[in-house]
């Protein structure tokens, strides 16, 4: 749904939807043909993503003319902060309001040095995984480029900032899905002249979709992939997770499996359905098949959607299992439960019950 303000807005190019290298070609030539150097642009680039301004009016390095000129051509566009929550483990979590009245969420969590945060790549999601409330939610649209970078160009502009070290899309949204904006996202997270974070430290989360896992590969940076693998046998998948139906579990480990660098699944156990020794033993093989990581996830609570968590024998079983098989694995804690660090959670909490209460999938995040 687009509302009158939204439509209504100035026809301004969105200098914040660009790649870095566009963004400056196109300053560059702003610059020149409004009599100031060239040099501008740059400096004006810089200003996007690197060491962001909250608008060109703050570029106090710049001609008062020009800046105003740069904002009669140019949007710089805001999220809007609707909400911020601070869990005592020091977990933060951020409701944003998108200009059509949409709402995202974003997850800060510290760990030791590190900061990692968890972007969301489309408002609602298609999948409808059975464990997830934002597939109850269902697909409302795919976020642009500069709504999911801007997420953290949000909290770097907070005062004082945020500094993400890390960033996951293991927001809401399936990021293989709206591969077109994530591949823009992806370069104004990671390059040099945007916000320059490693790509190594940068994971894109997948329920699988092929296609997009071979454009993620055939990009040349390290970008990490995370695939949601949570059961190892396909009828069961199926249940979990409908898109099995579309992309069953061989393609998809086959897809791992030439993927370049090293993958990590994800599995959330759910207690009695999918984390018998059995399941353990087969999801080694899948693992073994590929050499990936194994991300064991207590499910969050929270969701009221018929599953319970693994209890902590059936946990540790299953990672002796797979340990036993020499696949390498980590068993997550749940972060940030004392805010409702839950995806959907905070946007139900504050527009009301458009979609069943969720669970957190943004609590047991592993950077590899
Ligand atoms: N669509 C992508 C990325 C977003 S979800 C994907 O599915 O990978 C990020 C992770 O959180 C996925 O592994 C997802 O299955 C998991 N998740 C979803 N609901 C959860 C819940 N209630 N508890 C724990 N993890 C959950």
């Amino acid at each position: 749904m687009i509302n009158l303000a939204y439509s209504l807005m100035p026809d301004r190019d969105n200098i914040l939807d660009l790649r870095p290298s566009d963004a400056v070609a196109r300053l560059r030539a702003f610059a020149l043909d409004h009599g100031v150097d060239a040099y501008r642009g740059n400096q004006v680039a810089r200003r996007l993503w690197t060491a962001p301004v909250a608008s060109f009016g703050d570029i106090a390095e710049l001609p008062t003319a020009f800046r105003a000129a740069l904002d009669a051509a140019f949007e710089m566009p805001r999220l809007t902060l609707a909400t911020r929550q601070q869990s005592a483990d020091g977990t933060q979590k951020f409701l944003f309001r998108l200009a059509d009245g949409e709402a995202i969420e974003t997850v800060a969590i510290p760990d030791g040095k590190r900061l990692t945060v968890c972007i969301s790549s489309q408002a609602g999601c298609a999948l409808q995984c059975a464990f997830c409330a934002t597939g109850a939610m269902g697909f409302v649209r795919n976020l642009s480029p500069w709504e999911i970078a801007g997420q953290v160009r949000e909290l770097l502009l907070l005062d004082p900032p945020l500094r993400p070290t890390n960033v996951v899309f293991m927001g809401m949204g399936e990021p293989l899905m709206n591969w077109r904006h994530v591949d823009v996202a992806l370069t104004l997270l990671n390059d040099p002249a945007a916000m320059g974070i490693g790509a190594r430290h940068i994971t894109v989360s997948t329920v699988g979709i092929l296609p997009g896992i071979e454009a993620l590969a055939a990009r040349p940076e390290q970008f990490r992939l995370a695939i949601s693998v949570h059961a190892p046998l396909d009828a069961l998948r199926r249940q979990l997770m409908p898109i099995n139906t579309k992309y069953p579990l061989a393609d998809v480990i086959a897809a791992a499996r030439v993927f370049a660098r090293r993958v990590t699944f994800e599995y959330v156990l759910l207690g009695a359905v999918n984390d018998t020794p059995d399941h353990a033993v087969r999801l080694a093989e899948l693992a073994r098949q590929c050499g990936a990581f194994v991300n064991l996830i207590p499910l969050h609570p929270g969701g009221s959607l018929g599953f319970t968590q693994s209890s902590p024998r059936a946990t540790a079983a299953f990672a002796r299992v797979l340990r036993a098989r020499t696949v390498e694995v980590a068993v997550r804690k749940s972060r940030g439960l004392d805010i409702s660090a839950a995806c959907g959670q905070l946007r139900v909490e504050r527009l009301g019950r458009r979609s069943p209460p969720r669970a957190d999938h943004h609590a047991d995040v592993h950077v590899a």
